[in-house]
Parts: C-alpha cells; sequence; structure tokens
C-alpha cells in the first residue's frame, strides 16, 4: 500500500517512519522497515498501528546508524494482516529485503520454482518471491543488483512498485514501476522514494514520477533510470511549487 526508501547521509529510520505516518491516511494493517548499517540487513515489522512498529524500533540500536533503508505500510491482497506477512520481505539467505505494492499475478509459479531449488518460504505473500528470485541471480549468475533486479522484473506478471536493497550491495537502492504508482525525490547528496508524493514533501520540492516499465538506481551520488530492457533514459527532476 505505502512505500518510502532512502539513501544519504541522514538517520534513514525517522524519515522511513514518518515518510511512512504521512502515508497512513491510505490504510493499512501492518508495517516493517529494513536498514543496512555495517552491511548488515535488519528488519523490524508490526502489526496494527505504526506506533506498534516505533515501539519495536525503541529497542533495535543498529538501525539507529543506518543511512540506507526501505519502508511499508502493507494493505494485505495475499496472505492475512499479520506481522510474518508484513513487509519488507527477505530472501531466504537474509540479505535482499524488497517491499512491494499490487500483485505479482504469476506468484505461486514462482514460488514453486523456488521451493524446488530449496528456497524456504516464511510468508503467504505474493512478494517473497521477489527477493528470493533477486538473490538467485545475485548468487548464480554474479550479477550486479540492478541485472539482478532486471533479471527477476523479467519474470513477474502483474502491476506492482518495488523498491529493494541487499546488505552486499549496501549504496544502492533500487526502484521500479509496473503500473503501481511511484516518485523519487532529489536531495543533497541523498535520495528518496516513495509511492505518494506527500511522503516527500518534507524533504525535497524535487521530484521524477517514474514511467511503468522504469527501473531507477539510487546511490549517495545519483540516480540512474533505465528501462525493464535496460536502456539508460534521460530524465530530470521537477521542482513542485506548490504549498500542500
Ligand atoms: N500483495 C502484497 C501483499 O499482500 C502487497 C499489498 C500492498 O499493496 O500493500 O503483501
Amino acid at each position: 500500500c505505502g512505500i518510502v526508501g532512502y539513501i544519504g547521509t541522514q538517520t534513514a529510520k525517522e524519515i522511513l517512519v514518518s515518510g511512512l505516518e504521512r502515508l497512513e491516511y491510505r490504510g493499512y494493517d501492518s508495517a516493517g522497515v529494513a536498514t543496512i548499517s555495517e552491511g548488515k540487513l535488519e528488519c523490524v515489522k508490526a502489526k496494527g498501528k505504526l506506533y506498534n512498529l516505533r515501539e519495536k524500533l525503541e529497542h533495535s540500536i543498529s538501525i539507529n546508524d543506518a543511512q540506507i533503508g526501505i519502508g511499508h505500510t502493507r494493505w494485505a491482497t495475499h496472505g492475512k494482516p499479520e506481522e510474518h506477512n508484513a513487509h519488507p520481505h527477505l530472501d531466504s539467505n537474509l540479505n535482499v529485503a524488497v517491499v512491494q505494492n499490487g500483485i505479482i499475478e504469476n506468484y505461486r509459479e514462482l514460488r514453486e520454482e523456488l521451493k524446488s531449488k530449496g528456497v524456504e518460504f516464511s510468508s503467504e505473500t505474493d512478494t517473497e518471491v521477489v527477493p528470493n528470485l533477486i538473490s538467485q541471480y545475485l548468487n548464480d549468475s554474479n550479477l550486479s543488483l540492478l541485472d539482478a533486479v532486471q533479471k527477476t522484473i523479467a519474470r513477474l506478471e502483474g502491476g506492482f512498485a518495488i523498491a529493494i536493497i541487499d546488505a552486499n550491495n549496501p549504496y544502492e537502492l533500487i526502484v521500479a514501476r509496473q503500473q503501481a504508482p511511484i516518485t523519487l525525490g532529489f536531495g543533497q547528496g541523498e535520495f528518496f522514494c516513495a509511492s505518494d508524493v506527500t511522503a516527500l514533501l518534507p524533504y525535497t520540492r524535487a521530484v521524477l514520477t517514474l514511467e511503468n516499465g522504469e527501473i531507477a538506481r539510487l546511490t549517495p551520488l545519483g540516480v540512474e533510470i533505465y528501462t525493464f530492457a535496460g536502456k539508460r533514459v534521460n530524465k530530470f527532476p521537477r521542482t513542485l511549487d506548490w504549498n500542500p
């Protein structure tokens, strides 16, 4: 339902949670964040209100140092509204974290394929196939994170927006759009993504909405945009001049 992502030099945690709070009006049943600090992925989720997530985050020390992360408020479509189905979802090696809006239509086939290769699933969501496919492409084919995500997306059917981080590529945030909206935010040495521009307004007015079939690679140095087929797209942010 709601996606927020951050990469830069500030503490990601507060930006993620307050971004999710700005998306609360859309409704949700659970929420979570994943961050990377010192090469380690940390994921915290909670059923119910963001207040519950905030409480849990109080007990998580390492997350305070992280300068990259993704967050999600979930409106369940596949799998009950329980904590284990809340996003982010991780691959079974616990390196890749994914948040997703929308629906992966062909997730059952992909799940069976991954299960036959020994992947164990810990949720009933359509989302969990995504980090596991990415992880497979990263490990089996030694691809870059962007290439692994591109290969994964080529296997997905449905309408979705996704944001991805990987503990082994801790200075990259990958964002992709197929039908479900996602907007990028541009700051000074920091970049954002959100499913709704409202979440970005406290931080930047320089925004760029991804089109269907586009994938973005955000690093602390800048943003690159490609088509799903891998062709570089030259685009620039626009400046919002209205007061919300
Ligand atoms: N289909 C996903 C799920 O059920 C994402 C739902 C959403 O957009 O929040 O977990």
